[in-house]
């Protein structure tokens, strides 16, 4: 399992290590064809930044090289707001008194059918807050037993799972996964994660491991950025798509790096912030690093920068998000966990990508190539 590897890494060490890097390792870096975690450390490191337009031409080479011009695209459907876990940047955590919803199976297929009229997507990832007594597997299960009627690809982003329930949801239909560990580091985890199943660091960690075993064709992870310090929280993650993919070799991976924003109104406010020049040399880096991996945008990032980083090493994208339960036709209205940046319409991103020389692609990367 993850967390025994993890438990070698020491979080200090590698900040000092990432802040000490040198010019020297930088070049020594970018002149490699396969790069070590260290190497990426010096990658993202504050030295490679004089070398953000070489990198940046490295990372479109090897993207086209190996996903050629296409974008994948995606639509999110949050299921429910329901929550029973307390983290502390989230609207949806179990203090706040808002009304909750769980979308029952009626709805559900009213929104798959409102999101088939906006572009004709086949990648769903439907989402929900932690409540498994209320919308546990055999909610999902129903959620996937009617997607299948409209979506070739259905991925869940939900609470971590045990092996045989991801195996269970497989059965139904299910081909990919999505879940943030949100911070690697163990020490300042339950800062963020006071109470319930996300305060357990362990669980949510190996789960990785537990998707994989189940047999879950695709896996989706990312670090929540502005939460503790994004170059050695990233390098974490780096070591941990590393020893996915030894371990498992046959799974498919993806990143995203999900930015924090600034709270208007007095909610949780960021530790850190990343720059969008230090997001590109990220994206930049992780391709370098990780040729095959899928780096995902979603509709968190301004339109400009989905834009731009599209020809540089995206690879998936979503779009026209609503981030609401029943965002889409039943509860137009309701609260929504964060806003989305990139408010264009699917057809709106679809006909940017093509005017900049990219295919957007409606189903998944492996139906695509086969
Ligand atoms: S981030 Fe997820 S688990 Fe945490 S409170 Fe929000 S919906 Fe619940």
């Amino acid at each position: 399992m993850f967390s025994d590897e993890l438990e070698k890494i020491s979080w200090d060490e590698t900040t000092k290590s990432i802040y000490a890097k040198t010019d020297a390792d930088v070049r020594r870096a970018l002149a490699k064809d396969r790069l070590t975690v260290d190497d990426f450390m010096a990658l993202i490191s504050p030295a490679a930044e004089p070398y953000l337009e070489q990198m940046a031409l490295k990372s479109r080479q090897i993207t086209l090289e190996r996903f050629g011009k296409t974008i994948s695209m995606f639509i999110p459907l949050y299921l429910t707001n329901s929550c029973t876990n307390s983290c502390v940047y989230c609207g949806f955590h179990i203090q706040n008194p808002m009304a909750r919803t769980i979308l029952t199976m009626e709805e559900i297929e009213s929104e798959f059918k409102a999101i088939k009229k906006l572009a004709p997507f086949e990648n769903i990832l439907m989402v929900t807050g932690e409540n498994p007594a209320k919308a546990g597997v055999p909610y999902l299960a129903n959620a996937i037993d009617i997607a299948k009627k409209y979506f070739a690809n259905i991925k869940i982003e939900v609470m971590p799972l045990a092996t045989e329930e991801y195996a269970e949801l497989c059965d139904h239909g299910l081909s990919g996964v999505i879940c943030f560990q949100e911070t690697y580091n163990k020490a300042r985890y339950n800062v963020y994660h006071p109470r319930g199943m996300k305060s357990k660091f362990e669980w949510r960690l190996n789960g990785f491991d537990r998707m994989a075993q189940a047999g879950v064709h695709s896996i989706g992870m990312g670090v929540l950025v502005g939460l503790e310090d994004w170059r050695t929280d990233m390098t974490m993650m780096a070591y941990h798509v590393r020893y996915l993919e030894k371990n498992y070799w046959k799974t498919k991976y993806s990143v995203n790096f999900p930015r924090m924003r600034v709270a208007e109104n007095g909610g949780f406010q960021p530790n850190v912030i990343m720059s969008d020049k230090e997001l590109a040399q990220l994206t930049f880096a992780f391709r370098i690093f990780d040729h095959d991996v899928d780096i995902s945008y979603s509709t968190r990032e301004p339109a400009n920068i989905r834009d731009n980083m599209a020809t540089l090493g995206v690879t998936t994208m979503s779009a026209e998000s609503k981030t609401e339960p029943g965002g889409y036709f039943t509860y137009p209205q309701a609260l929504e966990q964060f806003h989305v940046s990139d408010e264009r319409t699917a057809v709106e991103v679809m006909t940017a990508l093509k005017k900049m020389g990219r295919e957007p692609v409606w189903k998944d990367w492996d139906q695509v190539l086969q």
